[in-house]
Parts: structure tokens; sequence; C-alpha cells
């Protein structure tokens, strides 16, 4: 199982291939590995002891980063990402960040930034459309319609706890909503990439 891979300067932590979504754009769509990685496919979901256990074949010196991404939403796991970036700091303060769709208050019933706070030192959030309609077509996510405003209420909360906040959309909606994206992620305060549908 590839629990933890390379890609230039940056560790990332494939902890989980559960997610809520089902984002048209996935690039778990298209194939099993990204940045040359070998397949990011689970056998199960990883123990923490498993992870601590990859870690030891990896020099933290070597990253400016680790990364909490791999092929499912990371914070399904919120409480394992938390415990297993706490255990890096550790050993090295390096910076954090997690990618996430930022269903994460959907997915435990609860408010969920906070228990980012000093572990995690970046999030990125797929904000993917401007608004709730397109966001449901674009990500389909398990949760219907609510989803987009609780993303937006976890954002807002991120920035509360976390030191960088961000928003991306994938150039698979039109240039007229990436344009309305960006107009929302500047009326939040928060700096939106764009990303290319293959990355
Ligand atoms: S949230 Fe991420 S892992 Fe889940 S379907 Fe969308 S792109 Fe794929």
């Amino acid at each position: 199982m590839t629990l933890l891979y390379p890609i230039e300067n940056s560790l990332y932590v494939n902890i989980t291939n559960l997610c809520c979504c089902k984002c048209v754009f996935c690039v778990r769509n298209f194939t099993d590995s990204v940045g040359g990685s070998d397949s990011l496919w689970l056998d199960h979901e990883p123990t923490i002891e498993e992870l601590k256990s990859e870690l030891e074949k990896f020099n933290l010196d070597d990253y400016e980063e680790v990364v909490f991404c791999g092929y499912g939403e990371p914070l399904m796991r919120i409480n394992e990402v938390v415990e297993f970036a706490t255990y890096i700091k550790s050993k090295k303060n390096i910076k954090t960040r997690v990618n996430t769709n930022g269903l994460s208050d959907l997915i435990h019933k609860k408010k969920t930034a906070v228990l980012l706070k000093d572990a995690i030192d970046a999030v990125s959030i797929s904000l993917n459309a401007p608004n709730k309609e397109v966001y449901l077509k674009v990500t389909q996510p398990a949760f219907g319609i609510k989803s987009f405003d609780a993303m937006l209420d976890f954002a807002k909360d991120c920035k509360t706890c976390v030191k960088e906040v961000c928003f991306s959309v994938v150039d698979e909606i039109s240039d007229k909503e990436i344009q309305e994206s960006q107009e929302l992620a500047t009326s939040l305060g928060i700096p939106l990439r764009v990303r290319i549908k293959s990355n």
C-alpha cells in the first residue's frame, strides 16, 4: 500500500480512500496514481501505527511540507489526520497542509475546523463552483444541496484557527463561473487557485 509518496518538495499522505463526493473531474476516475506514485488504492484504511512505521522510510529534512491529500477525502478521518500531523510535528516542525472538499462538518455532524488548530498550518478547500447548484452538479456530494453552504462555513471557520486558507476550482466549470468563483472567494477574503483539469 502506498501510504506516503513524494512529489517535488512535498511528502503526501494517503490516509484514506473514503470520500463523500463523486466529483466529475476526480483523478480517481482516470488513473490509479499521481506524480509517479504506485497505486493509491488502499487494501484497508491505514492505522496510525502503519503510518508512523511508513514515515520511518522518509527523511523529513528532504521536504518543505507534508500534505494530506491522496486518493480520498482526508477529513473523512479527521481524528487520524490530526493525530498523525501532531506526531509528525513532534519529530520536526514542518509545514502541514490538508487538501479537502470542506465537508468535514457534515461528515462528522459538528463544527470541525477547530480540531485542525495547532496540527495543521494550511487548508486548501475545493470551492469548485460559484453557487450551490453548480457545486451539486460538479461534486455530487452525498449530503445534497446543503453541501455548498456547509463548505463555505467550514472555510470561514478555518480562517479563525488555521494560518493559511485557500480555495481552488478546477477549470471544468466555465470562464464565467470561474470569474464568479473568484468574486465569491474575494468577498470571503480567501485566495483562489484555478487548477487545470489534468492536475
Ligand atoms: S472530493 Fe476529492 S477524492 Fe472526493 S470525489 Fe472529489 S476530487 Fe475525488
